[in-house]
């Protein structure tokens, strides 16, 4: 066996924990059994890396971590319950929450892939766990043989085209997921899913052992999961329509969005015959996960949001969406199109406050939608003015709001580490507030004694 990275250090690195890595520049690959390929490497687009050109021209197979897990499991415990989640957006949240639900239930599960725990690290295929897997499509094209007891696509909108050449392309992948599945849940209110959702049930036919399960956020279905504003529907067993979950009042699900991830975790529960008391009490006790709309602190009526993952307009809208009277921090390295997508919502801004280097550009676009910005140029400096402002306010649940709609990397290092710094942020403020009052109380108590 041998390994390889193109960045020296990384070698050196691997070199002195005793993993063996030979230049592959130089080596036979007729001799190679399988090149097992790191996800982000480009297999095709925008070229291949130059590693695939040479197993290629070899006629060596190129395999991922996501293939080797299904071939382990098709030959030690062929039927173990194997979930594999995918979309374009709220992949992490409804791998997690699906996890979450299971393990309320009392099942062992086990949660990785694309998000957390690579595969290879978690515990091995066995028929009384669950594997509940993260897969990108990049995941998805590395692994020929895969194929899930349940496969759920969320959604489909163009993303990583430069990796797959179209959207044609990009669907291609995904609906290999759906195709090899046992079980399907495909959502249904994008065209590209509904399309891959109609060719599966139209090939599976009568075969009760395919089943196809749409889901949507829009609309009622005669025979799959919905959502009715955050109550979620299931018309799979009963024509009549059992509301299996509801996100409503839940901090880590807000947004219709999160109805989307919700209703699909909530649907493999279901398909499974979960009790719905077992449902109803996951869905009120997930922590959701870290930077997406994660509540980080309250100071009297304003709370404090953390969704620094959202890096572009598109998951800074489900945001600006999700909430009234938005104090809103935003900023930082501009993606193509800036803020300019968000128009329609930026009425529920009461007042911007921009850091980074998208800040001239998203202040020209609030200032011809008549909204207040302030340039801030630091995450501190934002938090502080914005929270100073949001307590002077009259509504009754201002949010401050760190959604940046931008990439991190003109100030930070990554989407986490310019979360975790809003949330530190936040908690040192949170801890002076409450020693404020602290000292404000002994003050007045001494002075009355
Ligand atoms: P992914 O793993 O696919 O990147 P996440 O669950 O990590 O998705 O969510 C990332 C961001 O994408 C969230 O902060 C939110 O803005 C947005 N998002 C989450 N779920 C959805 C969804 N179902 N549809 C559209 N956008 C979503």
């Amino acid at each position: 066996m041998l390994a390889w990275d193109d960045s020296a250090p990384a070698r050196a690195r691997a070199g002195n924990e005793g993993i063996d890595v030979g230049d592959l520049d130089k080596q036979d690959w007729s001799g190679f059994e399988s090149f097992v390929l790191s996800p982000g490497v480009p297999l095709t687009h925008p070229k291949p890396h130059w590693t695939v050109v040479k197993a290629r021209a070899a006629g060596v197979e190129i395999i991922g971590d996501l293939e080797l897990f299904c071939r382990e499991r098709a030959a030690t415990t062929p039927e173990s319950p194997f979930i594999a989640i995918t979309g374009t957006n709220g992949k992490s949240t409804t791998t997690a929450l699906t996890a979450h639900l299971l393990s309320e239930a009392g099942i062992d599960v086990q949660l990785g892939g694309n998000i957390g725990t690579p595969v290879l690290e978690l515990m091995p295929p066995s028929y009384d766990r669950i594997h509940v897997i993260e897969v990108s499509s990049f995941q998805i094209d590395l692994a020929p043989s895969l194929n899930p007891t349940v496969g759920a696509l969320i959604n489909l909108s163009p993303d990583h085209i430069d990796r797959h050449g179209s959207m044609e392309n990009y669907a291609a992948v995904k609906a290999r997921l759906i195709d090899a599945s046992t079980m399907a849940l495909v959502g249904v209110d994008d065209r590209s899913c509904w399309e891959i959702g109609k060719a599966r049930e139209d090939k599976s036919g009568r075969d009760a052992t395919r089943f196809t399960c749409p889901v949507s956020i829009h609309r009622r279905l005669r025979r799959g999961v919905f959502a009715d504003g955050t109550k979620i529907v299931s018309t799979l067993h009963d024509g009549a329509g059992k509301v299996i979950g509801d996100t409503s009042g839940i901090s880590t699900l807000r947004g219709a969005h999160n109805v989307q991830n919700a209703a699909f975790a909530t649907g493999i529960m279901h398909l499974w015959r979960f009790p719905l008391e077992t449902i109803a009490e996951g869905l009120r006790t997930f922590p959701g996960l870290p930077h997406r709309m994660q509540e980080v602190g309250r100071i009297g009526h304003v709370a404090f949001i953390n969704d620094s993952k959202a890096t572009n307009a598109d998951a800074a809208e489900k945001a600006l969406l999700s909430f009234e009277d938005i104090f809103w921090i935003a900023g930082g390295q501009m993606k193509e199109g800036g803020i300019t997508p968000l128009t329609p919502h930026l009425s529920r801004v009461r007042k911007a406050y921009l850091i980074g280097t998208a800040a001239s550009d998203f202040a020209r676009t609030l200032g011809e939608n008549n909204i207040d910005f302030m340039i801030c140029r630091t995450l501190d400096a934002a938090l502080s003015s914005a929270t100073t402002d949001a307590h002077g306010c009259d509504a009754k649940q201002p949010v401050v709001l760190l959604s940046p709609a931008c990439a991190s990397y003109d100030q930070f290092a990554n989407y986490e580490v310019r979360g975790d710094a809003f949330r530190t942020l936040v908690t040192s403020l949170v801890v002076a507030t409450r020693n404020d009052g602290h000292e404000r109380h002994r003050g007045s108590q001494e002075k009355s004694s």
